[in-house]
C-alpha cells in the first residue's frame, strides 16, 4: 500500500519479475517502496524477498525466528528484526505487527495505519484469535484470507493429512470462517474486504464471493487472484494496492 510518495509491501511470495510486471501494469513505481514486512517463512510469502530487497534497496522486516527458519536462498543481505507486537514506523506508515495462529515458526499479521486509516493484511490464519479480531475491528480495509470451501476441501484431491492441516487451528480460514469473522469483528468503519489467499485446489472465486453475498450491501467485497494484480482502491488521500 502506498501514498503518492512512499509505499510498503507485506510479503514477497512472487518473483521480482512478477512484482515489476504487475506494478508497471498498475502504473506504480517500485522506487517508492521503502520496506517489505514478511508474515512467515512459507515460500509463498518469502521466496521473492532476497532479490526484491537487495536489488531495490527495500528494507526487509521479519522476526528473528522467521529469518532463521527461512530457506537461506531467501535471505536478503540485511534485515531488520522485530517481535510480534512491535509497532514500526516507516515514513508516514505505522505498522502494527501481531502474532497469529498458523503452522509456521513465528507467524505474524499486520495492520498498517496511515493518517487515521487502517489497512489489515490477514492471511494464513488458522483461527480467528483475539489478536485478529481486535485488529480487524480497527480496519477500514482488510485483505482477508478466504482460503477454502469446506466441501471442496473434503471432496478434493488433497491427502487426508493435508486436509486436516488446512482445517486445523493452525491452517487456513475457510470461506465460512472468514464470513463469521467479519460478522463478529467487523466494525462500522470497515468498508472494503479483499478476499485473498483463495486456494487454487479447494476454492473458486465465485464460491467465495457467493458466501459473502449477504454482506455485499454493507461492504465492498473484492476478490483477488494469485496471477494478476488486484484493483487499486483509494482511501482518504492514499492509494492502496495489494497482491
Ligand atoms: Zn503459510
Ligand atoms: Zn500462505
Amino acid at each position: 500500500m502506498g501514498t503518492e510518495k512512499e509505499a510498503v509491501l507485506v510479503d514477497a511470495g512472487i518473483s521480482r519479475r512478477q512484482v515489476m510486471k504487475r506494478m508497471k501494469e498498475m502504473k506504480l513505481d517500485i522506487s517508492k517502496v521503502k520496506a517489505v514486512f514478511i508474515s512467515h517463512e512459507h515460500s509463498d510469502h518469502i521466496k521473492g524477498l532476497r532479490v526484491l530487497a537487495d536489488l531495490h534497496r527495500i528494507e526487509a522486516y521479519l522476526t528473528n525466528d522467521t529469518l532463521h527458519k527461512a530457506h537461506r536462498n531467501y535471505h536478503p543481505n540485511s534485515a531488520h528484526v522485530f517481535e510480534a507486537g512491535d509497532i514500526i514506523q516507516i515514513g508516514a506508515f505505522k505498522v502494527h505487527s501481531f502474532a497469529k495462529q498458523h503452522d509456521a515458526i513465528d507467524p505474524c499479521s499486520f495492520r498498517i495505519e496511515i493518517e487515521g486509516h487502517n489497512i489489515g493484511v490477514m492471511t494464513d490464519i488458522g483461527e480467528a484469535c483475539d489478536h485478529v479480531k481486535a485488529h480487524l475491528a480497527a480496519c477500514d480495509i482488510v485483505f482477508l484470507e478466504s482460503n477454502y470451501d469446506e466441501r471442496m476441501l473434503d471432496e478434493g484431491p488433497y491427502p487426508y493429512y493435508l486436509k486436516e492441516r488446512v482445517k486445523s487451528g493452525k491452517g487456513h480460514l475457510s470461506n465460512r470462517q472468514a464470513v463469521e469473522l467479519v460478522e463478529t469483528a467487523g466494525c462500522d468503519k470497515l468498508k472494503i474486504i479483499f478476499l485473498s489467499h483463495i486456494s487454487a485446489d479447494n476454492n473458486r472465486v465465485e464460491i467465495a464471493m457467493n458466501e459473502f453475498e449477504h454482506l455485499q450491501k454493507q461492504y465492498q467485497i473484492l476478490p483477488t487472484s494469485r496471477y494478476t494484480p488486484s484493483e487499486i482502491v483509494q482511501i482518504g488521500t492514499e492509494q492502496l494496492i495489494l497482491n
